[in-house]
């Protein structure tokens, strides 16, 4: 399947990715995670995305249609992707559609994943995630066993640099303003389902009805 997850940081476009990857061996396509590998390796795009990722900021538009103007091409993607997180802007989903006809490929559907800004604020200011497999924890709901350290490898447990309070706030101000617009970008398009984050079987299950499989 081709599917756009949309929705707030924290709405969790990552954890129903990495449910929907299961079903049929579409790849999960994470711009914030490609941003992050290469921030840690100190590559010349991590050094460039930096301060504006920390700051709660978006990444430039030609910086990000570059990193996936390559990455849509790769050969992983032939069984299909789920976009999390990309695109972002309305001047990048202008220029995935125009990639798209170039490739000669279509998306089966646009997910608009609806969560409440409390709830988000709440689960991001708790969220804590492994630095080095990644592996997400939660203060309250599902702390490391042994504080600080990750159960599953051993790394340590750490609080994201763009996830202290006022960082989630600038996030979530941001999505409001540059990226929300994309709910009536797509819904002209024909191609949006909206789908209240109750809980990630049910995103999925109405992502499964709509696509028919
Ligand atoms: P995420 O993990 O998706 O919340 O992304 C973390 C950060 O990476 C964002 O706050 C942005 O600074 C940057 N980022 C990720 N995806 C994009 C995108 N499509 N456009 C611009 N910036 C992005």
């Amino acid at each position: 399947m081709k599917l756009i997850l949309l929705g707030a940081p924290g709405a969790g476009k990552g954890t129903v990715a990495k449910l929907l990857t299961k079903i049929d061996g579409s790849v999960q396509i994470s711009t914030g995670d490609i941003l992050r590998a290469a921030v840690a390796a100190g590559t010349e795009l991590g050094k460039q995305a930096k301060a504006a990722m920390n700051a709660g900021e978006l990444v430039s538009d030609d910086l990000i249609m570059g990193i996936m103007g390559e990455r849509l091409k790769e050969d992983d993607c032939k069984n299909g992707y789920l976009l999390d997180g990309f695109p972002r802007t309305i001047p990048q989903a202008e220029a995935l559609k125009v990639l798209l006809a170039d490739m000669g490929e279509t998306l089966d559907a646009v997910v608009n994943i609806d969560v409440e800004r409390d709830v988000i604020l709440d689960r991001l200011t708790t969220r804590r995630t492994c630095e080095d497999c990644g592996e997400i924890y939660n203060v309250k709901s599902k702390p490391p066993k042994e504080e600080g350290k990750c159960d599953k490898c051993g790394g340590a447990v750490v609080q994201r640099d763009d996830e202290t309070e006022t960082a989630i706030s600038n996030r979530l101000d941001v999505y409001n303003e540059q990226t929300a617009p994309l709910a009536g970008f797509y819904e002209k398009e024909g191609m949006l389902l909206t789908v209240a984050a109750t809980s990630s079987d049910s995103v999925i299950n109405a992502i499964k009805e709509r696509i028919g499989i």
